[in-house]
């Protein structure tokens, strides 16, 4: 089943939408797997971003993922990824649909709540980064009334 990685970044964790962000996702059908509180150093914010390391928004990215807690998430369930970016919203907040995340709780791109992986490929790279330990191993009783 393909998993995505889903951080509550820090404005989303200040402004309390921790609750609301995970209730979005659980109320939809996908499956949690894994779960931290954590602040991370600027290199591993710098390593979870490196594709981005030449886009002149990068200083200022790297200084808001790391100005407080964050919580990393692994989400499982049938397109995953791209539905999570769906239930996300676009990027830049005034372009975020209303019932998107970004588009109802955030209204500037670089104070956008929440981090979702782009592709299958990142989320295995994310999750690994992020989870090195391995995640829960687990399936949900609600399996047979979410999937036919
Ligand atoms: N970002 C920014 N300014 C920009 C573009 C992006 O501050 O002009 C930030 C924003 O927080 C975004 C993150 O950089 O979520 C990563 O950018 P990406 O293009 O990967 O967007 P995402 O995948 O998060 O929608
Ligand atoms: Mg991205």
């Amino acid at each position: 089943m393909e998993q995505t990685f889903i951080m509550i970044k820090p404005d989303g964790v200040q402004r309390g939408l921790v609750g609301e962000i995970i209730s979005r996702f659980e109320k939809k059908g996908f499956t949690l797997k894994g779960l931290k509180f954590i602040t991370v150093d600027r290199p591993f914010a710098e390593k979870h971003y490196a594709d981005l390391s030449a886009k002149p928004f990068f200083n200022g990215l790297v200084e808001y993922i790391i100005s407080g807690p964050v919580v990393a998430m692994v989400w499982e369930g049938k397109n995953v990824v791209t539905t999570g970016r769906k239930i996300i919203g676009a990027t830049n907040p005034a372009e975020s649909a209303p019932g998107t995340i970004r588009g109802d709780y955030a209204i500037d791109i670089g104070r956008n709540v929440i981090h979702g992986s782009d592709a299958v490929e990142s989320g295995r790279k994310e999750i690994a980064l992020w989870f090195p330990e391995g995640i829960a191993e687990w399936r949900s009783s609600l399996h047979p009334w979410i999937y036919e």
